[in-house]
């Protein structure tokens, strides 16, 4: 049985350390906001090569969080695109903003930045830009927009920790970047957790206030804030799972060009990659045509292969999000019905990987 994604066998890989870890935090009396997140942001901060990071309680709050730092509020617009989790959108809309969606390009799945100046209004407030898969947006022209029309960028890296642009890493583009570290993403622990980072000391401390209480110190806030503050259990993963990020990436990364080099059936067809880009490959996205795809999961299923669907709903017509429906998305829509995400995770073996080639050849 070859499971989708499979987050207990990084604990397994990891479980001295981990199991030392988590003793060593129960032992430590400190549960909340202590040495270990200090240690994390710091840690996470320098890997992304940005100046500051706060964790918070999951990749949606950072979102809000982000969102709320920059006084994003009831009205306000916010351009991005609907192929994405629901996540990105349930965070603007937990704000009171308006998404405003944009369509992506059928090759890489990324939004279509071409399309989104189009959707620029004296209300839109900010751009969010959703590395979806792990593949970086286009940010070069990306950031023309932004410069032009002077918007604020968040870049949604939930998907995407250690991906490059041009040998930068995402996260360092933007105004903000907003991490997830669910059990199954690239860096996951092993329940919510998440981070907001920024090069801005005074969106920072923002961050900080707004993450708890509003509190400057202990029990004395300056504005009103809510709890979304990260656990020293998960920082103290975290902190451990950090030093196999690079690792782990690049075993993804491995079996994504086992993928793109082996799979040779003519039903399939593969996602293209740009030589610019570092793509770390949270999820390797084929697409199915002529209506096949149930039969293909189904095929899949019959030969103990689990795969999933990113995302079978686009989020313009999830039923929340209808009353924002504002405009066509051909490609999204179209794409959102041949989608399937094989499985790509770490600790595949090799027997696996080998295994989901050739019954995907044999389709
Ligand atoms: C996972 C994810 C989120 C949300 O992260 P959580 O930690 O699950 O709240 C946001 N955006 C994208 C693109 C994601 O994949």
């Amino acid at each position: 049985m070859i499971f989708f994604a499979n987050p207990k066998s990084e604990y397994i890989y990891l479980k001295k350390k981990i199991d030392s870890k988590i003793k060593k935090v129960l032992e430590s009396n400190s549960y909340i906001l202590g040495k270990e997140v200090e240690n994390f942001e710091k840690s996470f901060s320098k890997y992304i090569g940005i100046k500051f990071s706060a964790g918070v309680s999951s990749g949606t709050d950072a979102i809000i969080l982000a969102l709320q730092s920059i006084n994003i509020k009831k009205g306000d617009e916010i351009i991005t695109s609907s192929h994405t989790a629901y996540a990105t959108i349930a965070a603007i809309v937990d704000v009171g903003a308006i998404p405003v969606f944009v369509d992506i390009k059928r090759d890489d799945f990324t939004i279509d930045v071409s399309k989104i100046e189009k959707k620029i209004s004296n209300k839109t407030k900010a751009i969010i830009a959703v590395h979806i898969y792990g593949n970086p947006v286009d940010i070069k022209e990306l950031i023309k927009i932004k410069k032009r029309y002077k918007i604020p960028l968040i870049e949604d890296c939930a998907q995407a920790h250690g991906a490059e642009y041009k040998k930068k890493k995402v996260g360092t583009f933007g105004d903000f970047s907003c991490f997830s570290f669910y059990p199954t993403k690239n860096l996951g622990t092993f329940g919510d957790a998440g981070i907001v980072s920024t090069n801005k000391n005074k969106i920072y401390k923002k961050l900080k206030l707004l993450r708890e209480y509003g509190w400057v110190k202990k029990n004395i806030s300056l504005q009103n804030g809510s709890n979304k503050r990260l656990d020293e259990l998960h920082a103290g993963i975290l902190n451990i799972k950090l030093a196999y990020l690079d690792q782990f990436n690049n075993k993804r990364i491995l079996i994504a060009h086992k993928y793109l080099k082996f799979i040779k059936s003519k039903k399939i067809i593969l996602p293209e990659i740009s030589s610019f880009k570092k793509h770390v490959f949270h999820l390797f996205v084929v697409r199915v045509k002529n209506k096949k795809r149930n039969n293909f999961l189904n095929y899949l299923k019959k030969n103990n292969i689990y795969a999933g669907i990113h995302y079978p709903i686009p989020n313009h017509l999830q039923k929340p999000f209808l009353k924002y429906h504002n405009t066509k998305l051909p490609i999204t829509e179209e794409i959102s019905k041949e989608i399937v995400s094989i499985p790509n995770y770490p600790l595949l073996s090799n027997k696996q990987i080998s295994k989901i080639i050739d019954v995907i050849n044999k389709f």
